[in-house]
């Protein structure tokens, strides 16, 4: 199978970081197609060789083991091809037709890894020059619009001009291992299913941290915020896979169905609820990896007296037979405490005890998603403590915390394959199954949109120190239900 990848936004921060890296493992692991072209498209005045001498400078930067070789480096490199655009410019698209037509893929990808206020006029460019046929797959990043009318204005554009078995709306939590070993755990197995419901889950928790600020992406950043920037997105995925029902295969849209399900359930926001269960914050200046750093007013890019928020607490609920009451904690952030991302199942404590048990939640599940990718099960068990022993009829012992450890990467061994490598490999597959679908899509924006407009119109973040764990209003929410945030148990 032939296929072009035209990378509009060829050489920007997320093709020189994400995307090249991960078009570059496929290629190493041989799953890329054979004969492939990939087409960088920018402003630059660059050829072919510049574009892959500057590919190759940027390849530096990767850490060790995932950094080509010369030699591997020189056959991947005759896969890149550069080609000067300026997507404003209708003109521009006829030298694209050219040197695809030339071809004629069989899969041509086009994927949208530039400003998002380009790409209704880009979709609608591609379709005059005629570009748009039945092999072009096209890719959007996140996030796709700045609320439900701008993401249906772009979804509109898109849609006149492509099916929507042919838009692959990227959520790249959706390639982790961890969350398709979220699916597979769910849906594989039948141990959890009995007890994955209201009547033996006490809580969930959420937890996107980042423990950097924001770069080099002070400005994009200022105009967006954490709720449209993870929660509407990522965090919302992870409610979707962690609460779904079972779907009924494991077609694309069968487990797509399923999502919009969960997100339709979600309760809604009033202004009560805005007041009490969701926290925002912005952090000041503090100290990471031992060392001062700024607040973000003072980041390069930032508006001084911005009130953007680098930090979103929430707590919200499936309003459903499974899940009706169990609160499911949200929350996700920059320059926090450390870099982490999981999904924490509390269960409830045993109904009657006769052990002693250490305070805190006994049973929990865990699902890595970053730095660590694995699944963890909290249970408590009986030491062996020579000193403890029965007496009479009772037993005496305290039972101490351990864990079921399943280390993905140590289990599997291997180079895994990264998010961004499998999502490629799949839009050029054609494979939709870990791609959001256009309700999904404008569900989560409806659901995140009241937050929006209250949080515009109203008050400033709270302040939190840079390398914390966010506002201690967080930590104050999610005690008024009982319950604690992980590292505070
Ligand atoms: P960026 O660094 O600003 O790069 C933008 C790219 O688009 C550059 O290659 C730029 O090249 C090109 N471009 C801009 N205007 C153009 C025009 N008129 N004609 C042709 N090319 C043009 O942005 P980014 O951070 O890579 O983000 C790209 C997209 O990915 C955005 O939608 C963003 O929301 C999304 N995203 C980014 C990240 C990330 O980590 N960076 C993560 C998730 C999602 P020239 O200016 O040289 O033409």
């Amino acid at each position: 199978m032939s296929f072009d990848l035209v990378l509009f936004g060829g050489t920007g921060d997320l093709a020189w970081r994400k995307l090249m890296p991960a078009l570059f493992q496929a290629f190493r692991h041989g799953s890329l197609p054979e004969g492939g072209r990939i087409i960088g498209v920018a402003r630059d005045d660059l050829s072919d060789d510049a574009y892959r001498e500057l590919i190759q400078s940027r390849f530096k930067a990767v850490e060790g083991g995932k950094r080509p070789s010369e030699e591997e480096f020189k056959e991947f490199a005759s896969m890149l091809h550069y080609l000067r655009m300026d997507l404003s410019k209708p003109a521009d698209y006829a030298r694209l037709g050219k040197l695809l037509k030339g071809r004629n893929a069989d899969t041509v990808v086009m994927y949208l890894a530039t400003a998002p206020a380009l790409f209704t006029s880009v979709v609608e460019q591609i379709a005059a020059a005629g570009l748009n046929t039945p092999a072009t797959r096209m890719v959007l990043e996140k996030p796709l619009g700045h609320d439900l009318k701008s993401n249906r204005a772009i979804n509109d554009a898109v849609q006149k001009v492509l099916s929507e078995n042919q838009i692959f709306r990227i959520d790249h939590y959706l390639g982790k291992p961890s969350v398709q070993n979220l699916f597979a755990m769910r849906f594989g197995n039948a141990l959890f299913e009995p007890i994955w419901r209201r009547e033996h889950v006490a809580n969930i928790q959420i937890t996107i941290a980042e423990d950097l600020g924001v770069e080099k992406r002070g400005s994009f950043y200022d105009q967006t915020g954490a709720l449209r920037d993870m929660v509407q997105n990522h965090a919302l995925q992870l409610v979707c896979a962690m609460g779904m029902e079972p779907p009924i295969n494991s077609h694309a849209d069968a487990i797509r169905d399923e999502k919009l399900k969960v997100l339709r359930s979600l309760k809604p926001w009033t202004a009560e609820e805005i007041g009490l269960h969701a926290i925002r914050g912005q952090y000041g200046a503090g100290t990471a990896y031992g060392e001062r750093v700024p607040g973000y007013r003072d980041e390069p890019g930032v508006d001084p007296d911005s009130k953007t928020e680098t930090f979103v607490a929430l707590r919200t609920e499936i309003a459903n037979w499974r899940w009706a009451g169990v609160p499911i904690y949200i929350r996700t952030g920059k320059r926090l405490a450390s870099r982490d991302a999981r999904i924490e199942v509390n269960f409830r404590p045993a109904p009657h005890a006769i052990f002693r048990v250490p305070a805190g939640n006994a049973n929990k599940l865990v699902i890595n998603l970053q730095p660590k990718d694995g699944l963890e099960l909290h249970l408590l068990a009986q030491p062996q403590d020579k000193r403890q022993r029965s007496s009479g009829t009772r037993m005496e012992s305290q039972l101490a915390p351990v864990q079921l450890d399943l280390d993905f990467d140590k289990r599997f061994g291997g180079e895994r394959v990264g998010a961004y490598e499998r999502l490629l490999l799949d839009v050029i597959d054609g494979r939709l199954n870990l791609f959001v679908r256009r309700d999904e899509q404008e569900e989560a924006w409806r659901w995140v949109e009241p937050l929006l407009d209250s949080w515009s119109s109203d008050g400033s973040p709270r302040s939190y120190a840079a390398g914390t764990w966010g506002p201690s209003a967080s930590s104050a929410m999610i005690a008024r239900d009982g319950f604690a945030w992980s590292e505070e148990q």
